[in-house]
């Protein structure tokens, strides 16, 4: 069994759909195939939200224009009157539904939520009738009856696994099995989701639940490129990537992976292969427990959104148990620290979710000694082979960042990742420099 997930471009447009129906039926495995909401639709979806929750007269407007787009789609999608037709019951009812709770008087988080969701379930309805339509072996099972959240939004993988299983066994003559990535429900039975970019993640708890052949990430660029190629021109695609550096570089702001996509293919040992949908025959990315290329410097990544803080020790010297109450404080916040540096009476964390910052700070406050925190920091994740033995990496870092002010420097922890902090301002800058200083470009 194998999992294979297309993102939003991937079915964004009806001959993409067509195409990526070409692509897996022609491999005659099983698999069960994940999708994102067509592209753009989770953004509409949202704004309609925000319209409502506003009160500013523009949702019935977004909403007819996303409808005008779903026409569209579906009248060049299908090519029989019969595919059509089941194309325009799939689209009054969600659109229905889309409108229906637009109207709520009380519109909140949980009706926020069901909105959202729509995306998913409008481009799999779509695609399972078009497979319908194609004569294709296909079923479609809502991930909403099997994919979990806990209280912290954490996915409840065991219990995935169970009610997965149940599902599966439901469907073992089909050969494609069709589902929603992104979505899922919280210990409240509401619809909740796994957060933005979360098909990934979707894609990744499946293949660890059914300890799937492989994992296949289709999207709309040939891998993991060595640096982010939205900021910096010369990238290139690395081939080959072990859970940990890919985990690290989807944690620190490699987008084409959500953050946590790494961590069930890696728990059950499922390999995960990044694919372009616009060139199938591309070798992508393979990431696995192995790591054969050997590369002192293989990518880097850069997260945003970060904020630096600043603590000092008003006991100073030999003070032992300072770290512990500063980091319980964090524990208490549920805010995870990415980057720490240390003095002997100072430290220095980093934190991406600020939601609690100004509490954290003050319990801070009653036994440390605070400098100003610095918001708008960006952290940049150079991830390679920094084994203690090798010579010259450091320096060649630093070197490409002269002209930089670099506020953190995160080194030796792992042998994977050395992270530097700047000022997001000069996040651009960084990565480009970088790039032409650590990489060799004939
Ligand atoms: P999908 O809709 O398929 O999930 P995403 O837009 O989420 O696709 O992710 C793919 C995009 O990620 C690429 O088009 C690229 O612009 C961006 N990206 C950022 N960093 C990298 C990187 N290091 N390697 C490849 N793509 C990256
Ligand atoms: N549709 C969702 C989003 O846009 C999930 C995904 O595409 O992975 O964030
Ligand atoms: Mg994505």
């Amino acid at each position: 069994m194998q999992v294979w997930k297309f993102g939003g471009t991937s079915v964004g447009k009806p001959e993409r759909m067509q195409s990526i129906r070409n692509l897996v039926t022609e491999d005659k495995g099983q698999k069960i195939v994940v999708l994102s909401a067509l592209s753009g639709t989770t953004n509409s979806l949202i704004e309609i939200g925000e319209a409502v929750k506003s009160k500013n007269g523009k949702a019935a407007e977004i909403i007819s224009s996303l409808r005008a787009h779903y026409d569209k789609f579906i009248a060049e999608l299908y090519s029989t009157p019969e595919g059509l037709a089941k194309g325009k019951v799939i689209v009054e009812k969600e659109f229905s539904f889309i409108e229906s709770l637009s109207q709520v008087a009380d519109f909140g988080l949980k009706q926020d939520k069901e909105l959202v969701a729509q995306g998913e379930i409008l481009s799999t309805q779509m695609f399972a009738a078009f497979l319908e339509e194609c004569g294709d072996s296909v079923v479609l099972i809502p991930a909403l009856d099997y994919m979990r959240i806990d209280a912290d939004g954490e996915p409840e993988f065991a219990l995935i696994e169970k009610l997965l299983a149940v599902k599966l066994g439901t469907c073992a003559d089909k050969q494609i099995i069709v589902t929603q990535g992104f979505i899922c429900r919280n210990p409240a039975g509401e619809v909740d989701n796994l957060k933005r970019g979360g098909s990934d993640y979707t894609a990744s708890l499946i293949g660890g639940a059914v300890v799937a052949e492989e994992i296949q990430i289709w999207t709309d660029i040939d891998g993991m490129h060595n640096n982010d190629p939205r900021i910096v021109k010369r990238t290139f695609p690395v081939r080959e990537l072990s859970f940990e550096e890919a985990a690290e570089l989807a944690y620190f702001g490699a987008k084409i992976l959500h953050p946590s996509t790494i961590t069930p293919a890696k728990m059950k040992g499922v390999p995960v292969r990044l694919k372009n949908t616009m060139e199938p025959s591309a070798p992508g990315t393979l990431i696995t427990a192995n790591n054969t290329i050997e590369a002192d410097i293989k990518a880097i990544a850069a997260k945003d959104n970060i904020t630096a803080i600043y603590v000092h020790s008003t006991r100073m010297l030999n003070a032992y148990g300072f770290l512990r109450r500063v980091f319980e404080i964090f524990e208490k916040y549920k805010t995870p620290v990415d980057m720490i540096t240390t003095s002997e009476v100072s430290v220095a964390v980093t934190i991406d979710n600020s939601d609690n910052l100004d509490k954290i700070t003050a319990e801070l406050s009653q036994f440390a000694d605070l400098e100003e925190h610095d918001r708008n920091q960006s952290i940049i994740c150079i991830v390679g082979d920094f084994k203690a033995d090798k010579s010259g990496i450091a320096i060649k870092i630093l070197e490409a960042m002269k002209e930089i002010p670099i506020r953190m420097i995160s080194y030796g922890a792992s042998e994977h990742n050395v992270s530097l902090l700047v000022d997001s301002k000069d996040k651009n800058a960084s990565l480009n420099a970088l790039n032409e200083g650590l990489f060799n470009f004939e």
